[in-house]
Formats: structure tokens, C-alpha cells, sequence
């Protein structure tokens, strides 16, 4: 049995579509609503639940509000795998929640309220000490705050579960997150922002990539889009090629990336291959609408 833990953020998108933004003072309206369970934690939890076998046990921390979208979501990541047991419901609190405008030709406008989100502090994760510590794999991002990503990072590494960072969104990193770090996962936005380089090609994800080792993950992943993702480690330095498909919306493109990479790990697949299943994983998510429910099952794997 395998034990993965993801810790991270679960929202609930309500999004608006529109010929144009409204100005302040204006209303609008809409021509289409539709409201998407996200969150980047809650989207890499659910791949790792969709894209496991029955020898895995995924276990999601998150704080969630005490509110009837709370209910909905946990029992549709319940339903696919996830266990219980991480998932915290807080009285008084409301479920993080994102409105997102959508305007012509890709503007857009968010407005974003971490809600309970924001209380997955240290303190609450040493609640759940145990599922970080007995875990053989955590995998964690940046939509939660950086005090418990940096404490669940170096509670995992001084208990020898293999830690991945997925460093979204882009963010400027101490040394005490990335050394605590074996694999990390940026994307071409996300490597600049920690290293400065403006990674364009392969030849600059190269660079950004032994800048990166040298800040302590010993993987480096950088994922490039419809180019696949550019693997730096001891055994294979290079671009994995992802599938050609035809792209719908890559929303939760990354996470399904993130989430299926670990799966293939805990199985014991090599880096290289765990990559390759990486890339089909999220080449299959862009061909599909919208987050969580673009995330595919494994058995449409194959
Ligand atoms: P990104 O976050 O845009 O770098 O994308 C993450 C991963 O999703 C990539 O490494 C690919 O595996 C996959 N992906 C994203 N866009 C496409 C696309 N247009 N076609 C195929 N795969 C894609």
C-alpha cells in the first residue's frame, strides 16, 4: 500500500461569461454561469484519487467552511478516493471561493477570497501530523500559506516521505521551502519567478534547471504546455514530448500533471516514465471543459 498526502487549497470558481467586462457601476448581464469546483490542492488530490489503483491511499488536508458547496465538494472527492480523514469543516468559516469575469478575447477579472483556506496554519497541520509523516509521498503547492507549506515540507523530509513541490502560483521561494524539496514542478512562469530566468525554450529551461538543483531539489520538471515538460535529474536531462491532441481549456492542465507524476511514482515507475504518464494524463485534460471535471480516470488511460 502507498500513501500519498496532499495538502492545498479547495475554492469554489463561480464563473461569468460576457461580451465585455462591466465597468464599475455597471451590471451586466451574463450569458452563461457556471460555478467549478477548483482550488490547486483540491484538483491535484482528486487526479492522484482518479489516477490511482486500489493499492493507494490518498489523504487530502484542506480546510473547508461549514457551508452546503463544502458538502458537495467532499463528497464528490470522497466518492472518487479520496479519504476522509484530512478534510476539516470549520464552524464559522466559509469555503474559499473565486468570481471570475470573463471578458472578450481572454480578459478576464478575479476576485478571490481565500475564506477558510486562509486557517490552514502550522498549527492546524500538526493536527494531521501523522498522515504527512506516515505518508510515502506529499505533494503541496502555493495556494496556502507559506508557513505550513515550508513546516509540511520539512516535517515530511525529516520523516523520509518524498516531498514535491508544485510552486504555483508564481511566487519568490526561501531556501528553507526549496531545500526541503526532492522534486519540483514549475511551470515556465513559475521557474523565472524563483530563478529569474526567462524560460522561453529548451535551451533556457536547461538553465533555470541547474539554478534550481542548485537550490536543493534534486528533480527538476519544468512544464512547458503543448511541448510536454523538460526533465533535469541525475538519470535523463531533456523535453519529454507530450501527446498531440486538440486543446479545449487547459484548466487544471498542471494539477492533472502533478497529480498523475506522483501516482506513477508511488508505483515505483522510473522519473522518466513517470513523466511520460504525466504528459498523456494532462494532454487527456485539455481536451475536455473546465477543472476538477476535466480531470481524467485512469482507465481512460489506456
Ligand atoms: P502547463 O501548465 O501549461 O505547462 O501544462 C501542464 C502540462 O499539461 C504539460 O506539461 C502537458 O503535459 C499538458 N498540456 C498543456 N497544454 C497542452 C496541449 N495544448 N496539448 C497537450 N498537452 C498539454
Amino acid at each position: 500500500m502507498s500513501r500519498i498526502v496532499i495538502i492545498g487549497s479547495a475554492n469554489v470558481d463561480h464563473v461569468m461569461s460576457f461580451d465585455y467586462l462591466p465597468s464599475p457601476g455597471q451590471t451586466l448581464l451574463s450569458q452563461q454561469y457556471r460555478i467549478e469546483h477548483g482550488g490547486k490542492g483540491a484538483n491535484q488530490a482528486l487526479a492522484c484519487a482518479r489516477l490511482a489503483t486500489a493499492q493507494s491511499q490518498i489523504d487530502f488536508i484542506c480546510h473547508l467552511g461549514c457551508d452546503a458547496i463544502a458538502d458537495e465538494m467532499s463528497a464528490s472527492w470522497i466518492k472518487d478516493g479520496i479519504s476522509p480523514q484530512g478534510i476539516s469543516k470549520l464552524a464559522g468559516e466559509q469555503t474559499g471561493s473565486a468570481m471570475i469575469f470573463l471578458g472578450e478575447k481572454g480578459a478576464n477579472a478575479i476576485g478571490v477570497a481565500l475564506g477558510a483556506n486562509a486557517s490552514l496554519t502550522p498549527q492546524s497541520l500538526e493536527k494531521h501530523r501523522s498522515l504527512i509523516t506516515d505518508a510515502n509521498w506529499l505533494l503541496i503547492q502555493l495556494e496556502t500559506p507559506t508557513a505550513s507549506v515550508a513546516h509540511a515540507l520539512n516535517l515530511a523530509k525529516s520523516h523520509g516521505t518524498r516531498t514535491i513541490l508544485n510552486p504555483a502560483p508564481a511566487a519568490t521561494l526561501s531556501h528553507d521551502i526549496l531545500r526541503a524539496v526532492d522534486i519540483i514542478t514549475p511551470n515556465e512562469t513559475e521557474a523565472q519567478a524563483i530563478t529569474g530566468i526567462e524560460v522561453s525554450d529548451i535551451a533556457t529551461a536547461k538553465l533555470a534547471a541547474q539554478m534550481l538543483h542548485q537550490l536543493g531539489p534534486s528533480i527538476v520538471i519544468i512544464t512547458l504546455g503543448q511541448q510536454g515538460a523538460y526533465l533535469s535529474c541525475d538519470e535523463f536531462k531533456g523535453q519529454i514530448t507530450a501527446p498531440a491532441v486538440d486543446a479545449v481549456d487547459t484548466v487544471a492542465a498542471g494539477d492533472t500533471f502533478n497529480g498523475a507524476l506522483t501516482i506513477a511514482l508511488s508505483e515505483g515507475g522510473s522519473i522518466v516514465e513517470a513523466v511520460k504518464f504525466a504528459n498523456r494524463a494532462a494532454a487527456k485534460a485539455v481536451t475536455k471543459p473546465g477543472a476538477q471535471r476535466s480531470i481524467p480516470y485512469r482507465s481512460e488511460l489506456v
